[in-house]
């Protein structure tokens, strides 16, 4: 935007230095003309018409010479404005490559949330209710996970390894009681590699 801002000033200034010489110009061909007319008579005024006729032209020499040192500036600044131009849309295909792989994983993300809630659901209608509301209480307390393996005597919920008696006690439950880790409260699941 700075560089385009500054092609548009630049271009301003062309114009303006174009009108410059422009201005000059016409003023040299009026002398001129009067001076072809024959209307001036006097010595003097035709020296001073002559005087001025060759000052306009050094006056124009200097003025073309900043027209091209400005038109030099347009260029340069219109190269610099192309380049960053196709570096700007390099850049947004990057962002729309990006975009669209994003909006494609979050599909993907939504599909596997919809199979995982419905398996969920098969899986909780399985449950009895007063376990089943147990659960759901604790996963709301520990932060999401209401039930965790008991591995080599350690509880995975809360990482902390049970005591002997805890052990023994859980040992001795019948596979179907609801075992909980003293630490944690959470459900503990029992698996080969509890360590009982
Ligand atoms: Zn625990």
């Amino acid at each position: 935007m700075a560089a385009q801002t500054k092609q548009s000033d630049t271009a301003r200034e062309q114009t303006k230095a174009e009108q410059d010489v422009d201005q000059v110009r016409q003023r040299a061909v009026r002398d001129q003309q009067r001076l072809d007319s024959g209307a001036v008579t006097s010595p003097k005024d035709l020296e001073n018409l002559q005087r001025e006729i060759a000052s306009l032209a050094k006056r124009q020499s200097d003025l073309e010479d900043v027209v091209l040192e400005v038109m030099e500036r347009v260029e340069s600044v219109q190269e610099r404005v192309t380049e960053l131009t196709e570096r700007v849309s390099s850049v947004q295909s990057k962002v729309d490559d990006a975009t669209a792989r994003r909006d494609a994983a979050f599909e993907e993300i939504d599909g596997e949330v919809a199979t995982v809630t419905k398996e969920r659901e098969v899986i909780a209608g399985t449950i009895p209710a007063d376990l089943l509301g147990l659960y759901d209480k604790l996963r709301e307390q520990q932060g999401g996970i209401g039930a965790a393996k008991l591995h080599q005597r350690t509880c995975q919920g809360c990482r902390q390894e049970l005591s002997i008696t805890d052990i023994n006690e859980i040992r001795a439950a019948a596979p179907d009681t609801v075992v909980r880790c003293e630490n944690c409260r959470r459900i503990l699941v029992r698996t080969a590699e509890s360590g009982l």
